[in-house]
């Protein structure tokens, strides 16, 4: 591979990821070039990261903002130009929720290689945007740890799986008791144990309807049926996931939990490079959630988070039911965090979403589309 110098365009820089993507960068500044910063609000941090990476591109939402980030270096263009862009060699997609789905599809087209951390983008519209994929011969990577883990465990073992583990945190209400689960606040969910990320996926964590979401994202990206897909609650965030085979073999990811390990992952695939930026795992010393230089294992409880069971039950159902899915989830989780309802009715808007909602079997990009609007109004109450 050589020292060739991959041009990044990262879709959502002001946010977790892309914000942990530009710490990759800053480790490899003679293999990374920022060519293009894309952010949603965050006009004074987009501000900043142009005068660090100095990009040829850049792209804020409100037009007011825009005045903000003139530089004569830095042309001011919208999202999906960027990431169709003939500069770039690789979409990092880390804009949160379904917003991220348009910019990805035109990068698909435009025939990227994608660096994927928007799940939702696969659980509303996974049929659609793998297939545009495989037409345009482009590689969607996981940016996550847990999908991340799967597909370094899958690498030159296409053939013979018997089933994907995912593994999850649990997130901060494991050990709770299901009484109290309507009362806690959002300040409370949005302190992960192990994982330090974003307000969305935070909040998604503690109801686990993130791993349902990964469950589904894994199932597009490597073709696997979501029965075949088994979640397993690892409190410490070491074993990242794993995959068996069918002659009983296990192979499992580990790390330490940190969100760079997948970006760089993705970013250099298929070349493994060094990073003494990064933390080592010490197996004498695991210093990682409630671990006492243990790991451990235990079943989820699907009535006590029931957004997990309803992410499989959605996966089965298949068609526009994912769309709604997502679409309920992220308003039923931005009224949580505004404080208009409480932690287990965030579980029950997107049920009732879902018992409204009549699907539609093999939808196109309009039908999902409306889907994610109809359940939009649904689940807004
Ligand atoms: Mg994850």
């Amino acid at each position: 591979m050589g020292n060739t110098v991959k041009r990044l365009a990262i879709l959502g820089s002001t946010g977790s990821i892309g914000r942990q993507t530009l710490d990759i960068a800053r480790a490899f500044p003679d293999r990374l070039r920022i060519i293009a910063l894309a952010a949603g609000s965050n006009a004074a941090l987009l501000s900043q990261q142009i005068d660090e990476f100095k990009p040829g591109m850049a792209s804020i939402e409100s037009e007011k903002d825009r005045r903000k980030l003139k530089r004569s270096h830095c042309k001011l263009t919208t999202a999906e130009e960027i990431a169709t862009h003939p500069d770039i060699d690789l979409v990092v997609m880390a804009i949160s929720g379904m917003a991220g789905l348009k910019p990805t599809l035109a990068a698909i087209r435009a025939k990227k290689k994608i660096a994927l951390a928007t799940k939702e983008v696969l659980v509303a519209a996974g049929a659609i945007v793998t297939a545009e994929a495989r037409k345009h011969r482009v590689r969607i990577m996981p940016i996550d740890s847990e999908p991340g883990a799967i597909w370094q465990c899958l690498q030159g073992e296409k053939n013979n799986v018997k089933r994907l583990i995912l593994t999850a945190s649990g997130g901060p209400f494991r050990k709770i008791s299901n009484e109290k689960m309507n009362r806690v606040t959002a300040e409370q969910a949005l302190a992960h144990p192990t994982w330090n990320m974003g307000p969305k996926v935070t909040i998604d964590s503690a109801t686990l309807m993130n791993k349902g979401f990964e469950a589904i994202e894994l199932s597009w990206l490597f073709d696997m049926p979501i029965d075949d897909i088994d979640v397993v609650i690892h409190p410490q965030s070491i074993i990242h996931s794993m995959v068996e085979f069918i002659d009983g073999s296990v192979k499992a990811q580990l790390s330490l939990p940190d969100m760079r390990f997948p970006i760089q992952y993705a970013i250099f695939h298929p070349e493994r490079v060094p990073n003494d930026t990064l933390p080592r795992l010490d197996f004498l010393n695991i210093k990682s959630g409630s671990a006492e230089n243990a790991l451990t294992f235990e079943k989820p409880d699907i009535e006590k988070f029931p957004c997990l069971g309803l992410a499989f039950e959605v996966s089965r159902r298949g068609g526009t039911y994912p769309a709604v899915l997502s679409a309920a989830d992220e308003v039923a989780v931005d009224r949580f965090l505004k404080g208009q309802i409480k932690f287990t009715d965030i579980a029950k808007i997107i049920a009732k979403a879902l018992d409204g909602h009549r699907g539609i079997s093999k939808p196109t990009l309009d039908d999902i589309l409306a889907a994610d609007a109809w359940a939009r109004k649904a689940a807004a109450g």
